[in-house]
């Protein structure tokens, strides 16, 4: 069939016409005979079972049951009328409902006659079934039919007008009758012997009208392939390209600055993870290619320490460095970590940020650009026009989640040819979200913690327990410990949240009194010079008790914290917790999460509260937090379109991308631009693809 033909407009589908056409775009974004192709039920349907009324359960979803109604009746509501049908069976009674369209039925429903019902049904006082689907017994038995029926995603406004399921079913039916159902194969001939997968067109025709629960199965699994594999292969196929075209300034050599502060200055050993993790990224930068590497680390699995050794290899290349952070509080002490890890080497390092005095500006603004600083740390500012550098050879962005795209490529071009680029999360992500998302970077993992670290306890406490806690706060200050006390801090309720936050304070003040207790409190209503001076006083344990909103988040290392408080824990997510959490247990005393909450908890929170008490790591919290929250709502993720998926889950379906990503990885290195006749059915597919997959998303 000529594939064309699937770009018709839906409209013209028998069946659809101008009105349903716009509803459909509108509610589905089905604009094309291929949308609606690609339009894949969600669940299925048994129609083959019967239930007898006595049989129904409290919690039966969608049931048959053949029967008749005996009456017919009209019932006054607060807003409105009800129609209510007796239904029964030999086995016993119960009701039909319709708040809607209850004109056509009253006038259409045939009383005494057997029907076929299916529906959901509710319990109150009996079993009610809602809007049922019906059919007379006499029609039901006349109509071919097959095993499983298909349920298609909808809206109330489609149901609303009229659109339902078997309006979607019967549309789709049309669609098969005038393409004849054929359509062109998409995988090629190879690659369905290899994976045994069954042809398009018959897939296509079993995922929306299965012949049986095992054509169905298989149906699934060759379009939830085929849906992976084209991602896959773009993003890998992007990624090639890059290091193609884009040429990266060689690092070749592992000088002196790097050898000497590795032999001298390292105070550490490092952790095998670090090693490998150091070792991938010089294979990186040797390499002719530009480098794009994610570096994903648990909180304080080290990171630091990496991106300063990767930042020396670029000196001892001849270039400058630098590395951005989302907050100036961690860019500050980036600052003066890394300061006082080179105190020894001849290496230039200055902190630009919001709050850098023009004067000061001015110096470094010059020094960047005639190459005498070699390293610059800061916020978003380094990003400004203004700032340009002599030569920057490497950019390293911390915590990634919080800078968008956009900002990465604003890094690409602050030179003539793009600088590597290391971005380094803390958050992991799953590792086949990254591969979804981060197709088109490179990943190396931090999987190891520093040795000596005791894994921190976390507890959940109630409010009521409050006093309990107190206690415990000063049992630990007592040992010379630190706390920090956490409040959410939302946007939108952001003024009762700082309320919140004022009270928990003065509560605290209350407590744990002058002279002897001392506490910081930082939020970001405050001016950032006074944001800095109060989290110094904590840095150097001038005060034991530090109480924040969230800024405290992301980087702040003080070791000699050891007691993390979360208040109103229920209100934050899952990855902010564990986060919050890695503030503490970098010293080496034992640590301590406290997670303070209300007795209302939905069952997501309770989900996310048992999660972090049972665990500490990170990539299993990150996996639960997907599952809880679905990918969509992981890091913005929504916009990336990378997960507008259509049939496969890419959490259920690890093992189907794990699969994808081999046969395309396999693909594309055997035929990088796919010249090769036998692999011409999928750079056509992939063609099409791209011409037509995309435009609707900008459009709509
Ligand atoms: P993160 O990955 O969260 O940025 P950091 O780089 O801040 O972690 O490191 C956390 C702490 O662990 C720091 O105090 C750092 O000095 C220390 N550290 C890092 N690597 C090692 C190591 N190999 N051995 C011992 N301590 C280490
Ligand atoms: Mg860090």
């Amino acid at each position: 069939m000529n594939p064309n033909v699937l770009q018709t407009p839906i409209e013209y589908l028998k069946g659809v016409g101008p009105n349903r056409g716009e509803l459909l775009r509108k509610e589905l974004g089905i604009h094309t005979y291929q949308d609606l192709l690609n339009l894949f039920p969600n669940r299925y349907i048994d129609k083959t079972r019967f239930y007898k009324i006595k049989e129904l359960q409290r919690n039966n979803a969608d049931v048959q049951v053949l029967g008749k109604i005996i009456h017919l009746k009209t019932i006054d509501q607060k807003k409105g009328k009800r129609l209510v049908a007796s239904f029964v069976d030999d086995t016993g009674k119960m009701e039909l409902v319709w708040f809607r369209g209850q004109k056509w039925i009253r006038e259409n429903l045939k009383i005494n006659e057997p029907y076929v019902i299916f529906g959901r049904v509710n319990y109150y006082n009996g079993f009610s079934m809602p809007h049922p689907e019906m059919e007379l017994l006499s029609t039901y038995e006349k109509k071919l039919r097959t095993a499983m029926q298909p349920v298609y995603p909808s809206t109330e406004k489609l149901a609303a007008r009229g659109v339902t399921n078997k309006t979607t079913s019967n549309i789709i039916q049309q669609l098969f009758l005038e393409t004849n159902g054929k359509f062109l194969d998409t995988l090629s001939p190879a690659i369905l012997n290899e994976l045994k997968l069954i042809p398009k067109s018959e897939a296509l025709f079993n995922i929306h009208f299965p012949k049986s629960q095992e054509l169905l199965a298989k149906s699934q699994f060759r379009l939830k392939f085929e849906e992976l594999f084209y991602i896959q292969l773009q993003l890998i196929s992007k990624n090639m390209l890059r290091k193609r075209k884009i040429k990266g300034y060689p690092f070749y050599q592992v000088g002196t600055f790097f050898n000497e502060f590795y032999n001298d200055h390292l105070p550490f050993e490092l952790t095998g993870a670090q090693k490998r993790v150091i070792k991938e990224i010089r294979t990186d930068l040797g390499s002719n290619a530009q480098m794009n590497r994610l570096l994903q680390g648990d909180v304080g699995s080290g990171k630091t320490i990496v991106a300063l050794m990767t930042m020396l290899l670029a000196i001892d290349n001849g270039f400058q460095a630098c590395l951005m952070a989302p907050t100036e509080i961690l860019a500050t002490q980036h600052y003066h970590g890394l300061v006082a890890l080179l105190i020894d080497m001849p290496i230039t390092i200055q902190l630009l940020t919001g709050s850098t005095k023009t004067s000061k500006r001015k110096e470094i603004h010059a020094d960047l650009q005639n190459g005498q600083l070699h390293i610059l740390i800061g916020t978003h500012a380094l990003l400004e026009d203004k700032v340009k550098f002599h030569n920057l050879g490497l950019a390293i962005i911390d915590e990634q989640h919080r800078f968008g795209v956009a900002q990465r490529s604003k890094l690409w071009h602050k030179n003539e040819q793009p600088p590597h680029i290391l971005v380094m999360t803390a958050t992991p992500i799953p590792r086949t979200l990254a591969m979804s998302l981060y197709g088109d970077l490179d990943i190396s993992v931090i999987d190891e913690l520093p040795p000596g670290r005791k894994s921190i306890k976390t507890v959940h406490r109630y409010d009521s327990n409050r006093l309990k806690v107190f206690q415990f706060i000063r049992d630990e200050i007592k040992k010379g410990r630190q706390i920090y006390v956490v409040y959410p801090l939302i946007q939108e309720s952001e003024k009762m949240d700082y309320k919140d936050l004022m009270d928990g304070y003065e509560s605290i003040v209350r407590e744990f009194p002058m002279p002897d207790y001392q506490i910081s409190i930082v939020h970001g209503q405050m001016k950032p010079a006074d944001k800095n001076f109060e989290m110094n006083r904590f840095v150097k344990g001038e005060t034991q008790i530090m109480v924040a909103t969230t800024v405290i988040e992301v980087g702040v290392n003080v070791p000699n914290a050891s007691v993390m408080i979360i208040e109103s824990a229920e209100r934050f997510g899952l990855s902010q917790l564990h986060q919050l959490r890695g503030r503490v247990g970098r010293g080496a005393e034992q640590s301590f999460c406290i997670l303070m909450t209300s007795f209302k908890l939905s069952n997501d929170s309770k989900t996310r509260l048992e999660t972090m008490v049972r665990t500490n790591d990170g990539f299993e919290i990150a996996e639960v937090d997907l599952k809880l929250r679905g990918p969509g709502d992981i890091m913005g993720t929504q916009q990336s379109g990378v997960l507008n998926l259509k049939i496969a889950d890419i959490v259920k379906d690890n093992d189907i991308l794990k699969l994808a990503r081999q046969f395309a990885l396999k693909l594309l290195k055997d035929d990088p631009t796919l010249a090769k006749e036998e692999n011409q059915v999928i750079r056509f597919a992939y063609s099409q693809l791209m011409k037509y997959k995309n435009i609707w998303n900008y459009i709509s």
